[in-house]
């Protein structure tokens, strides 16, 4: 798998504060090309990107050298964004399609409560607390799966817990 540059709206793994785990997030604000805000695709709360801890581990000088500009210059960065608007609407009626057609295609299956714990298969119907009525695309990786919400495309967390040998 090849890991993709970091946009606003895709997904990246990063430590949630409030679940204490590593997991899957929503890069809401960028600056100079890194995650400086994230929704946690678990448990819905946002806050600043911290990167995995084996990243946060072994951060290099150069890094870490640019403590405090990242707060001054995301407010002053806003003027900038056009095309990446456009194409986020684009992007955001895209999907908006996309999830239409799940909705009819699904018609008549039960709509189950996320659980981080629980086991899906694509096609599956799932009611998160915090991003709506989801549909699960397809398994990305032994625990998380690709699922798509009214506004965006997410990587949630499930079989939390368990190992691929059980
Ligand atoms: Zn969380």
């Amino acid at each position: 798998m090849n890991p993709r540059p970091f946009a606003v709206g895709r997904n990246c793994d990063a430590w949630c504060t409030r679940c204490k785990m590593e997991l899957a997030h929503t890069i809401v604000a960028m600056v100079d090309a890194l995650p400086v805000k994230v929704i946690c695709n678990t448990c819905g709360s946002e806050h600043k990107y911290r990167g995995p801890k084996a990243v946060a581990g072994t951060r290099t000088r150069s890094t870490s050298d640019a403590p405090s500009r990242s707060s001054a210059s995301s407010s002053a960065s806003k003027s900038r964004t056009t095309k990446a608007e456009r194409e986020a609407a684009d992007n955001q009626r895209e999907l908006r399609r996309q999830w239409d057609e799940m909705l009819a295609r699904t018609a008549g299956t039960e709509q189950v409560p996320y659980n981080v714990k629980a086991d899906y298969t694509a096609g599956d119907v799932l009611e998160h607390p915090k991003f709506g009525l989801g549909f699960v695309l397809e398994e990305t990786a032994f625990n998380r799966i690709k699922v798509l919400f009214q506004d965006a495309e997410r990587v949630l967390v499930a079989r939390h817990g368990k190992k691929p040998e059980e």
